[in-house]
């Protein structure tokens, strides 16, 4: 009976994981759409060419209009919409004009598939009362709008207002409920004051000092609601200690093939996100192997 309660729990975060993720990828080029029509309007530098291929998703804002295909304006239909299935069976290529897809939607689509089920599955507290429930569920939508951060960040080095404001927003109901169901309520807000301190203050710190040109405010937010996320400043400590350490393995082998010049530009915002994850999910046991370490 158990056994058959799991397989049906960890099928329906895999299916809707894939359909989040698929979510997640056309929101992705839906708020580049609508951001390109925004700097357009104001008469800011846009990149044109970009802009006349996405200008067919800038009107394409209410749920119900469908996705079309960038190349030849095809309207996709139900069944050119079904997560990683769709894209298999078409191989990767548009059912009408046949260009490449490209693999954007599928990463997205099992990435967010596979956050869902390591959550589960790495969850660091009970999943049996409502409020722990509903942690749960919090912690997945935070999952959703990171996912869509990540390949925003990733794909034109920004970090969307309206998505950092909404993860600010899922981060402080995290660190209510956490607050709530801790034995003392006055150390979790100091905690999570830390934690904030830790990835958002220094931010800030950093872009005061390099007035904006090292990082841009975005980073501040972002920082902001992955601190409210974790709340706890040990936590947060791990998190930027893994975005560096990923930072770091992507960084040198590039700088030793010298692909990577002084000056470029790295997204910081990506590594964080992953930071924020594997602090969350697995911070308790990096911080118990590491007070092993440090006592023997
Ligand atoms: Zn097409």
């Amino acid at each position: 009976m158990i056994v058959l309660m799991e397989i049906t729990i960890y099928i329906t975060l895999i299916l809707v994981g894939l359909c989040m993720g698929s979510f997640a990828g056309a929101m992705t080029w839906r708020l580049r759409a609508g951001e390109l029509a925004d700097d357009k309007k104001r008469g800011d530098n846009y990149d044109k060419t970009e802009y006349k291929q996405l200008k067919k998703l800038a009107h394409v804002k209410t749920a119900q209009d469908r996705s079309v295909c960038l190349n030849c304006s095809y309207k996709l239909r139900w069944y050119d919409l079904i997560p990683l299935v769709s894209w298999l069976s078409l191989g990767g290529k548009c059912r009408k004009c046949h260009q490449r897809i490209g693999y954007f939607e599928p990463l997205m689509e099992l990435g967010t598939a596979l956050f869902f089920v390591l959550s589960f599955v790495f969850w660091p507290g009970q999943l049996i009362e409502p409020l722990q429930i509903v942690h749960f569920i919090i912690w997945l939508i935070a999952g959703v709008a990171l996912a869509i951060l990540f390949a925003y960040d990733t794909k034109w080095f920004l970090l969307p207002d309206k998505l950092n404001y909404i993860l600010i927003g899922l981060g402080l109901a995290s660190s209510a409920i956490i607050t709530v169901s801790s034995g003392n309520p006055a150390a979790t807000i100091g905690s999570i004051a830390g934690s904030v301190a830790i990835l958002s203050g220094m931010y800030f710190v950093i872009y005061l000092v390099s007035r904006g040109k090292w990082i841009g405010f975005g980073d501040i937010k972002l920082g902001l609601g992955l601190a409210l996320l974790l709340a706890d400043w040990q936590l947060a400590f791990i998190a930027l200690f893994v975005a560096n350490l990923v930072g770091c393995l992507i960084v040198i082998p590039l700088m030793i093939m010298g692909k990577l010049k002084r000056d470029s530009h790295i997204q910081f915002g990506p590594l964080l996100i992953i930071g924020t994850i594997v602090a969350w999910l697995a911070g308790a046991a990096i911080l118990s192997w590491y007070s092993g370490i440090v006592l023997v």
